[in-house]
């Protein structure tokens, strides 16, 4: 994909040809722009979908990378909402003992409120979150995955902070102040970095479907405008 990236980014006038060889084509996976049909195996330009008789042009399935990935970052907002609400949720009804002690009703019935508004905007967010991989039977485990690893990175990054807090600050000093805080910071960038990973992986790769036909749609909006022109 990242070959045909100089030639088909929006920029020049017509329908960039391919710059792409045959025989490179051969092991890529293409995707119909309409029905998201696996066109791989297929030979000719245009691609004719057996599935639902559209004609996928050549350079159009050869979207460039990077407007993949934006596509990707997309899709992927209602899942990172679930997890915050949720996280909201979970926080609300630990601290809702201490949040409520010694208040009327009405300010208990608020606080119940807004807590279940948090749960309310996790459903919702995980509706959104299924569509977004066309109702795939894999979505289920992999948003628990996503979930999993999303709600883990935000307690590691708190358990760290905690965790060099208690080393500086505390009775005992293992290492000096400036040490503590950049072997911190060097392990919450990693971790990060890890965790995220692990926490998208699966939901990636049901997205891969409806990132690609959405950025190579765009595509086509953007080119059939420009000729139009
Ligand atoms: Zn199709």
């Amino acid at each position: 994909m990242e070959q045909a990236s100089h030639d088909s980014q929006p920029g020049s006038d017509s329908a960039p040809s391919p710059a792409i060889r045959p025989a490179e084509l051969a092991d890529q996976e293409f995707y119909c722009l309409e029905c998201g049909y696996n066109l791989r195996g297929l030979t000719g330009d245009p691609i004719r979908c057996p599935e639902c008789g559209r004609e996928n042009p050549l350079w159009l399935l050869t979207v460039p990378a990077p407007i993949i990935s934006r596509q990707f970052a997309v899709l992927e907002t209602s899942s990172a909402y679930s997890v915050l609400m949720l996280l909201l949720f979970l926080v609300s009804c630990v601290l809702f003992p201490w949040l409520t002690a010694g208040l009327g009703k009405a300010s208990i019935a608020r606080i119940a409120i807004v807590t279940c508004a948090f749960l309310g905007g996790a459903i919702v967010s995980l509706h959104q979150s299924r569509a977004t991989t066309d109702n795939h039977p894999a979505w289920p485990l992999a948003i628990f995955r996503y979930h999993f690893f999303g709600i883990l990175l935000f307690v590691g990054f708190f358990a760290e902070l905690a965790l060099a807090s208690w080393a500086t600050l505390g009775p005992r000093r293992v290492l000096p102040i400036a040490w503590t805080w950049l072997i911190t910071l060097i392990v919450i960038v990693l971790q990060t970095r890890w965790l995220y990973r692990a926490a998208i992986r699966d939901l990636r790769a049901i997205q891969r479907n409806m990132a690609v036909r959405i950025a190579a749609r765009e595509l086509d909006r953007w080119f059939s405008k420009k000729k139009r022109q």
